[in-house]
């Protein structure tokens, strides 16, 4: 779902993604919006004061809450002539590489995807469903490109969980995403401790409120907007975890580019990024960040820095 806040002759664009498993839809999120009254505010630059009026109209609503936060931020970067990772203080030049996602298949067709995605400097292999290994060697009989995996709460047995961690670790493994289920935080913080490689939580870290329950379970965060509630509550998500001395790295939802232009304003903080949810769709309405030899490139434009493209779903 688009939004669009308007302020005299400024417009900015937000965006909801909504995976089914987080439990909202385009009604939820219409019946939010019906809730909320933004005209009461004079001064799109109260953007604490509208945000906390915003996350306070009713409980849950995170990529609802999200689409107004991206929107707000556009508007308010576009009204200072700015991009969000200069007022945030971020340099430019200290993008990540972004990492580009191999799904689930099998070994055949995996190499086929590994080789479509040459250029990219980190690859996320999906894991998790008991060919772990065959794919990993999928994979390395193309590329030796550094690796991520994301498990997806596969596996269930802490000492299996370890062996596997091992083998990553030999064959150009950077770190784990959510290894184990997120209701055995003891198997986890064993995994972690024991663990060569950090392990990252996604499923077990939604928001702010979340980051100390996996303190001391996990060694860092997957923030996405979505889950959270946007950018001033992922910003406020970096910052924690950083004092908490833990990695930090920053994903996405399917989307366009939108989401995931506002998502890239925050990279240049990160330890990894996984920002590739717009170039898995054919839909685009906008015109973002640009991946240029596997690294993010932020645009030059205020606000999230997004262009619109069509009129799509944006009347
Ligand atoms: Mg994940």
């Amino acid at each position: 779902m688009l939004t669009k806040i308007r302020f005299g002759d400024y417009e900015g664009y937000g965006e909801a993604s909504m995976p089914p498993y987080l439990g909202e839809s385009h009604e939820t999120a219409a019946a939010f919006y019906r809730k909320l009254n933004l005209a009461q505010f004079n001064d799109p630059m109260r953007m604490e004061e509208i945000i906390d009026y915003v996350d306070n109209i009713a409980p849950g609503n995170h990529a609802a809450k999200c689409s107004i936060d991206i929107a707000l931020h556009d508007l308010v970067g576009k009204m200072l002539n700015e991009p969000w990772y200069r007022l945030w203080g971020f340099s430019k030049e200290k993008t990540p590489s972004t990492s580009f996602t191999i799904g689930i298949d099998s070994p055949e067709k995996v190499k086929e995807k590994t080789r479509e995605a040459a250029g990219f400097n980190i690859l996320k292999i999906k894991l998790g469903r008991g060919t772990d290994k065959e794919i990993i060697e999928a994979v390395r009989s193309v590329t030796d490109v550094p690796v991520c995996v994301d498990v997806n709460q596969g596996w269930k047995d802490k000492n299996e969980a370890l062996d596997m961690v091992h083998f990553l670790n030999e064959n150009g493994c950077v770190f784990v995403e959510q290894p184990m289920p997120k209701d055995q935080p003891d198997d986890v913080a064993w995994l972690t401790e024991n663990s060569p490689l950090p392990i990252m939580a996604d499923e077990a870290v939604q928001d702010f409120a979340d980051i100390k329950k996996v303190y001391g379970v996990y060694s860092g965060v997957n923030i996405k907007l979505e889950k959270c509630g946007g950018l001033r509550h992922a910003h406020m998500m970096m910052d924690a975890a950083r004092a908490l001395d833990m990695k930090v790295m920053i994903g996405c939802m399917t989307a366009t580019s939108c989401a995931v232009t506002a998502g890239a304003q925050l990279s240049p903080f990160v330890d990894w990024a996984d920002l590739d949810g717009n170039l898995l769709i054919k839909n685009d309405v906008f015109e973002g960040l640009k991946v240029e030899k596997g690294k993010i490139v932020l645009p030059d434009a205020p606000g999230i820095g997004v262009k619109k493209i069509s009129d799509i779903g944006l009347v």
